[in-house]
């Protein structure tokens, strides 16, 4: 920047004439301050630009209308500016208009000297860059994201591609590479995407459904390896078009599925083979308790009546003998019957319907007259909800469950508490009694088929109520578990879906 020296002795002199438009409407704002900071002169351009007239800004300091966040270092850089000559860098800055719009100006100062060479001000040509200065922000945005994009691309797990409308393969990141199995980009570059498809078809079918719906999200579809592999793959996949609607580009995402694809289907087959173990377990179950059950009647009548007969007249060794068959008999009876009853859960199962809750604790508890008179329990019944399920079934369950919260009763009678809230979509059961309790290690074991935690001089019975309940709650989809301590009663939930159990 040069100073410029005046070689009149009058340094605010107006310009010639002939210059006088062109410097009111030069594209730059132009004012010249003394050295107090006064404005002495200013053109058109700076005055629309500050929004300013000529006559408010003329002798007046220059920090007036040139406003910028901090006034006082403005000036104090003003006046430090004219206290020695030489030449002043250029300087990009932000100011605020009379309208309170920020404006960025580029700003370039020469001093203005007297003949002898004293800096008696500054003039200043101000350029507004604002426009550019918002360009070049926003395209260092758009640099910055393209650049997170393409790292996005580049560093993703998933194999990115961008390919042209006949699969040309125009760009792929290194999991691209490695998925496919390619050497090099180069490689990968001199292929097409329609050659990763078993098939033309189903490259075609491909291109099809993208024409049709723009995008595909989350297609499972098998292609082929550069080895000829297959791979299961998931793949998101956006189609760019023209104005004309045609395809010009295509933007793909894939992930290989393979191992989950495998092991699901692998989880699919131990699944299906495990419900058809169970089944025909259950069915062998049913089908050997069912015709067991006909040669025991005989066992057990048989020796009942040797009993009643015979007794007295065989020697007491002999009495003891047959009361012990008549009781192995019954015994046998009950676990048979009860066993069948389990395998019925599965094989027999009625249709689901819309069943009463209530009602089906009301069946329960009639079912159970004698045990809970005999005990002295109450049952105390919440609000149950209706819900879609067996109703047998159900009534099955809460007899059960009832009926254990009785029999496994301290000393004082019996008291039980059936109620219900909603969790999670689910209804959840709460049957709750003030028995002896449970030491949690046992939690799991008693819904295991003929688990038992007492012998039959404590408490008779064949530990397969609760497998029976497990059975019946997990055909509703639901699932059952225990809290209890010894002594502190035990509370069995049990939840059913509240969109209708599944039906096995
Ligand atoms: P069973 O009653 O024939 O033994 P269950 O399958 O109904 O068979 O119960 C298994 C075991 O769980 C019982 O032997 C008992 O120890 C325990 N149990 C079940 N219900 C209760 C309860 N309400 N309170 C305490 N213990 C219980």
């Amino acid at each position: 920047m040069s100073t410029s020296t005046l070689e009149t002795g009058d340094a605010w002199l107006q310009p010639a004439e002939e210059f006088q438009s062109l410097f009111e409407d030069a594209p730059v704002a132009y004012h010249e301050i003394d050295t107090q900071g006064v404005v002495r002169r200013v053109n058109r351009t700076e005055c629309e630009l500050l929004g300013f007239s000529r006559d408010e800004m003329l002798g007046r300091p220059i920090w007036r209308y040139l406003v910028s966040d901090d006034q006082n270092a403005s000036q104090e850089r003003i006046r430090s500016k004219m206290k020695r000559a030489g030449p002043i860098p250029p300087s990009e800055r932000v100011f605020v208009r009379r309208d309170g719009i920020t404006v960025t100006l580029e700003v370039h100062e020469n001093h203005i000297l007297d003949s002898a060479g004293s800096v008696i001000g500054i003039r200043t040509t101000m350029l507004d860059i604002t426009a550019r200065k918002r360009a070049e922000r926003a395209e260092e945005g758009l640099r910055r994201i393209e650049n997170k994009h393409r790292r996005f691309f580049e560093e993703d797990v998933a194999a990115n591609y961008i390919a042209a409308p006949d699969g040309q393969i125009l760009e792929c990141n290194p999991a691209f590479l490695l998925l496919f199995g390619f050497n090099s980009v180069d490689e990968a570059l001199a292929t097409t995407i329609a050659s990763l498809y078993p098939h033309p078809d189903a490259w075609r079918v491909f291109l099809k459904t993208l024409q049709e719906n723009r995008l595909l999200r989350y297609s499972n579809v098998e292609l082929r390896r550069r080895n000829g592999g297959a791979i299961q793959v998931i793949q998101n996949v956006v189609g760019a078009f023209n104005e004309r609607g045609e395809l010009v580009e295509i933007r793909g995402h894939v992930i290989d599925d393979t191992e989950r694809k495998l092991s699901e289907e692998a989880l699919a087959r131990k699944t299906a083979e495990l419900a058809r173990s169970n089944k025909e377990l259950e069915l062998f179950a049913y089908v050997a308790s069912h015709d067991l059950q006909e040669p025991l009647r005989m066992v057990s009548s048989y020796t009942q009546l040797l009993a009643r007969r015979y007794r007295g007249r065989l020697g007491s060794d002999a009495d003891e003998f047959i009361e012990f068959a008549v009781d192995g008999a019954k015994r046998m009876q009950t676990l048979i019957n009860d066993l069948l009853a389990y395998a019925r859960v599965g094989t027999r199962g009625g249709e689901f319907k819309v069943t009463s809750a209530a009602a089906a604790v009301e069946m329960a508890v009639k079912n159970l007259r004698a045990a809970v008179e005999d005990s002295r329990a109450s049952v105390h019944c919440g609000t149950l909800p209706t819900l879609f399920a067996d109703p047998l079934q159900f009534g099955q369950l809460f007899q059960n469950l009832i009926g254990n919260a009785i029999k496994y009763r301290q000393m004082a009678p019996p008291e039980i508490r059936i109620t219900c809230d909603e969790l999670a979509g689910d209804w959840r059961f709460l049957v709750q009694d003030n028995g002896i309790g449970i030491d949690p290690k046992y939690a799991d074991r008693i819904f295991q088929i003929f688990q038992r935690l007492h012998n039959q001089k404590e408490y008779s019975g064949t530990g397969i109520g609760l497998a029976i309940c497990k059975k019946i709650v997990e055909r509703h989809g639901g699932r059952i578990w225990v809290e209890s301590q010894p002594e502190q009663g035990s509370s069995f939930f049990f939840t059913v879906p509240k969109n209708g159990g599944t039906h096995a």
